[in-house]
């Protein structure tokens, strides 16, 4: 019955991808070692050539002082106890590790990273960072190019991003964004800015475009720059004080009754980070509004009727999130559907930005780019896939360009090391209301110079001081593999096809385990993220084939107590709950399972559906050199454990 469901046809070998990695057995040793000396001698004689006529400052003999060398053995007896137990640490780098989102390091980052540590540039300024600063500006420029945003920084409206330690701190700054462009337009009309067109009410002014707003912005800054420098720091002033910024949440909507806090709806699949930023910018996580999916894909009808209600309630909306690439199902929203929404909001009256939570699924974009930026057709990209992309994965992704904002994280499918994330606004001149001190960006010439601007980028992000390897990490990785379909989205293709022997090796077990074990892909993967939920024969109870999957997980989790070579596969496990879900899908999983819905309650063990989930991100789970599928042997793995836990744990107890 095997034979009944074709796999995938193997990738065909890539040898550009043999020089990426550091690889599963450290291949690459020579070449990440060769450059580690090289850079670092390099740093040694930078050092030295600052000023050769300075003297070495620590005399040569003190390497023979007992003092020294008891501070380095101190040193080598800590080192070597660290060294020791990172042995216990998570084998990201192997193909049998299919769990949460990490792999292997690029060897272009980790060796920009490691080689730019020594100089610690800080990235909060240019006076702390004369060189990495740029490239951060740069690598924003870079994922805006992905993204299909504007790039050109010779154009007015071109882009901006900048990283940050992760894509929860980028999550917070489009909300900072969002709030700051919404509130602008409000403050201008309390303080009675003459010489410009301001919107007739307060509600108007709250709900104005971000293009609109930014054309605002503009015509401020004109109108100021024409007043005598008293007359300016007057105006300055009157405005600010009317910011949101300034006079808190509290204050600024017991000034315009008409107003209420507004709401930022997301998906129930989204990112706990997004609860978070709601606490920490104040507006409350009351004001998180979870919409139904269908699929774990934000279910647009209710998208609808929620912007429908809010538009007759005069309930003002902040930010509709979409996820690209859910952290738990790897799912994909419907972003084009997102922006329709809003138009149609649009002409009720109701604007809010629109902003792509792409933490994980980013740098897939990579794979619908040509070289020379534009988008590749749908039938273009299905050619090298199976299934992939569907039409409505293309449609999201052919849609990014129009959103508002959007999260990366170079740390996760950029294969970089913490912390990277990243933040891109489509429209730079947006940053201007994100500026710490304000007086700059409404000076009367404030840098032209695009790059010149974002120099002192801890104006405009949330962090202080900030890591400039990191960033040399992020430039110098994208200028190894510019993100198009040619370059980098290689390693994405592999992934995304590593997805579908995946999904293809799934429901062969499925068959093969058939007497003894329901085996269900619960959604068909939309990129390289694959859930898969087991439930044994003759088991209807939802708490009995959890407590079967839990058992089944325990065996594939990291676990410190134990050697790691125990570990045969890693894999991961996320829930599947009922209010998530919605009733078609839960009912559709139930009954693919054989599960009781009645047995699916309330109580800590019942109110979800345990199941297994895996992230294929590692490049070699295919290995061409020995022609070995560490697809194929983890289900294999699955297979023999799946019979021998079902033995072992009878039905009938449960
Ligand atoms: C991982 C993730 C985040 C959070 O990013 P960190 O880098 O862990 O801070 C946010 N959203 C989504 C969709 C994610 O997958």
């Amino acid at each position: 019955m095997s034979a009944a469901v074709p796999l995938p046809s193997p990738e065909p070998r890539d040898h550009a991808l043999d020089a990426c990695f550091l690889g599963p057995y450290g291949e690459n040793d020579a070449l990440l070692e060769k450059l580690m000396v090289e850079f670092l001698r390099d740093h040694v004689y930078w050092r030295r050539n600052f000023h050769p006529e300075d003297p070495p400052a620590i005399a040569t003999s003190s390497a023979q002082h007992p003092d020294y060398l008891a501070f380095e053995a101190r040193m080598r007896r800590e080192l070597h106890q660290l060294s020791a137990a990172l042995k216990k640490s998570v084998p990201f780098h192997s193909p049998r590790y299919i769990g949460h989102m990490a792999s292997d390091l690029l060897l272009p980052g980790l060796a920009a990273h490691m080689l730019t540590l020594p100089y610690n540039p800080n990235n909060v300024s240019e006076d702390a960072a004369p060189v990495t600063v740029d490239m951060e500006v740069q690598a924003g420029l870079q994922l805006a190019r992905m993204l299909g945003y504007p790039h050109d920084p010779e154009q007015p409206d071109c882009a901006f991003g900048h990283l940050t330690s992760g894509g929860t701190l980028a999550n917070y700054q489009a909300l900072r964004l969002a709030l700051a462009l919404k509130a602008f337009p409000v403050a201008l009309r309390a303080a009675q800015v003459p010489g410009i067109a301001l919107p007739a009410d307060d509600w108007s002014a709250f709900n104005l475009a971000a293009a609109d707003t930014i054309v605002l912005l503009e015509q401020w800054r004109a109108w100021l720059a024409g007043l005598t420098p008293p007359e300016q720091k007057y105006w300055h002033t009157r405005v600010e004080d009317e910011r949101i910024e300034q006079r808190g949440l509290a204050d600024f909507f017991a000034a315009h009754p008409t107003l209420r806090v507004p709401l930022v709806l997301a998906p129930v699949t989204a990112h706990y980070s997004w609860s978070k930023g709601m606490k920490l910018l104040g507006l409350g996580r009351n004001q998180l509004q979870l919409l139904p999916t269908r699929g774990m894909r934000l279910d647009t009808v209710a998208l609808h009727e929620t912007l429908a209600r809010c538009a007759r309630n005069r309930q003002p909306v902040l930010m509709c999130v979409a996820v690209l690439g859910t952290t738990e199902y790897g799912t994909i929203d419907p972003i084009d559907a997102v922006l329709a929404a809003r138009s149609q909001a649009r002409s009720l009256g109701l604007e809010f930005s629109v902003h792509v939570d792409a933490a994980w699924g980013g740098y897939l974009a990579t794979l619908f780019r040509r070289e020379d930026g534009s988008l590749r057709r749908r039938h273009e990209v299905a050619a090298e896939y199976v299934r992939f992309p569907t039409t409505e994965v293309h449609a999201a992704f052919a849609a990014l360009g129009d959103t508002d904002s959007a999260t990366v994280d170079p740390h996760k499918l950029g294969y970089l090391p913490y912390g990277s994330g990243a933040f891109i606004c489509r429209d730079h001149r947006a940053m201007a209301l994100l500026a710490e001190r304000a007086d700059y960006v409404f000076h009367a010439n404030p840098p032209d110079n695009y790059l010149a601007r974002y120099r002192s980028l801890g104006q405009f992000v949330p962090e202080g001081s900030k890591s400039g390897a990191a960033a040399a990490a992020v430039y110098v990785m994208h200028k190894v593999l510019p993100l198009d379909h040619v370059h980098f989205g290689r390693l994405p293709r592999a992934t995304i096809r590593a997805a579908e022997a995946f999904h293809a090796c799934a429901r062969r077990l499925a068959l093969d385990v058939a007497d003894t074990m329901h085996v269900l892909v619960p959604f068909a993967p939309d990129s390289n993220l694959v859930c898969l939920a087991l439930n044994p024969c003759g088991n209807r109870s939802v708490a009995h084939a959890n407590a079967y999957v839990r058992a089944l997980h325990d065996t594939l989790r990291c676990d410190p107590h134990q050697p790691l070579q125990l570990k045969e596969f890693f894999g991961s496990a996320t829930s599947l709950r009922p209010e998530m879900l919605g009733p078609s899908d839960t009912s559709r999983i139930l009954t693919a399972l054989d599960l009781d819905p009645d047995s699916l309650g309330t109580g800590p063990d019942h109110d979800r559906l345990i199941i297994l989930r895996h992230t294929l991100m590692n490049p070699y789970l295919i290995d061409h050199e020995n022609n070995i599928s560490y697809i194929e042997r983890y289900f294999e793995f699955l297979g023999r454990r799946v019979r021998a836990l079902a033995t072992a744990i009878d039905p009938g107890q449960g």
